[in-house]
């Protein structure tokens, strides 16, 4: 197996574009468990750990740009002020060796529909910044994933950073699993509120073949709260939410729980995670 071990973001692309095979390594929390399993043998890899430019994270043209290489653990303890729904979703994740190893690049990475990073981001419209020799582009997320484990990564293009606005209102996560920590979702739920603009971004983990947003739940809910008075939302109106979240899923039987567990957990989730937002706000 051939290591390449670039140490600049230009000799990192240029070792892609010259080795499009190659598969980019950052905490190997999901590839040496691939590999471990023999799932995947890898010709060349290429380690992406020696470029700082990758850990850095900073304000960007009025949104936040978060490196590839940022872990969870640095996103629970740097990022939580302006990202709270992706630090609280952090805090979920594995254990602490895995937070602080594994990345939100590599879980973009494997675009896995359970991946815990990945519904704050799609609540909040980010946009994943991929790069090559060629080009930089940025993709609206819910486009960069097409599948389970698939993504619109060209061979030679390695994910630079996602670019994402700061909280405009409050922001929740909430995930169901087997037992408390070390656990795949069986499903989740992230929800943004936007004061400034009075919209509810939401997305669904586990439960479709892509982690996906609920439009019609979010149309129906920013407009049926009262954004200047910030009373209480009827309960019969969080019902409906519920109910229009669990609509929008697309669950599977599988071993860690049924589909209709999971659409009635999603309700649940729906429910609690919007009156949390709303009442915090
Ligand atoms: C014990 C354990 C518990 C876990 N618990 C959770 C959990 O609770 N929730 C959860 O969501 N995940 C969990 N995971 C999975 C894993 O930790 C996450 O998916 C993590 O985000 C992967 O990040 P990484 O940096 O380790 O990625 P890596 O394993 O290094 O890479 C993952 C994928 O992304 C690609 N990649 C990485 N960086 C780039 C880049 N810059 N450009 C292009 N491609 C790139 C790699 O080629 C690979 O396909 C767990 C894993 C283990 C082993």
């Amino acid at each position: 197996m051939e290591l390449l071990q670039p140490s600049s973001w230009d000799e990192a692309l240029a070792a892609k574009a010259a080795h499009p095979e190659a598969l980019p390594l950052w905490g190997g929390t999901d590839v040496m468990v691939e590999m471990n399993f023999g799932r995947t043998r890898p010709e060349t890899i290429l380690d992406l750990t020696r470029i700082a430019d990758l850990r850095d994270h900073g304000p960007h043209d009025g949104l936040l740009r978060v490196g590839a290489g940022v872990t969870y653990a640095r996103a629970i303890a740097e990022l939580a002020g302006v990202l709270p729904g992706l630090a609280i979703a952090s805090r979920t994740v594995g254990s602490p060796q895995i937070r602080n190893r594994g990345t939100i690049g590599g879980n973009l990475g494997s675009s896995s529909p359970a991946g815990d990073a990945l519904p704050p981001l799609y609540a909040s419209g980010a946009t994943v910044e991929l790069a090559s020799t060629r080009r930089t582009r940025h993709v609206a997320v819910d486009e960069f994933i097409t599948g389970p484990k698939r993504n619109v990564l060209e061979p030679d293009e390695l994910i630079a950073a996602f670019n994402v606005p700061p909280a405009k209102g409050g922001q929740q996560f909430s995930k169901i699993g087997t037992r408390n920590a070390m656990v795949i979702a069986v499903c989740s739920f992230a929800l943004a509120l936007d004061d400034e603009e009075r919209t509810v971004g939401t997305c669904i983990g586990s439960a479709a073949p892509t982690p996906r947003r609920a439009h019609d739940a979010e149309q129906f809910i920013a407009a049926e709260l009262d954004w200047e008075t910030r009373a209480p939302v009827p309960k019969a109106t969080q019902t409906r939410f519920g109910e229009l979240v669990a609509q929008a899923a697309a669950p599977i039987d599988d071993q860690r729980g049924s589909a209709a567990y999971r659409r009635h957990a999603l309700a649940v989730m729906a429910r609690r995670t919007l009156t949390w937002a709303w009442a915090c706000d």
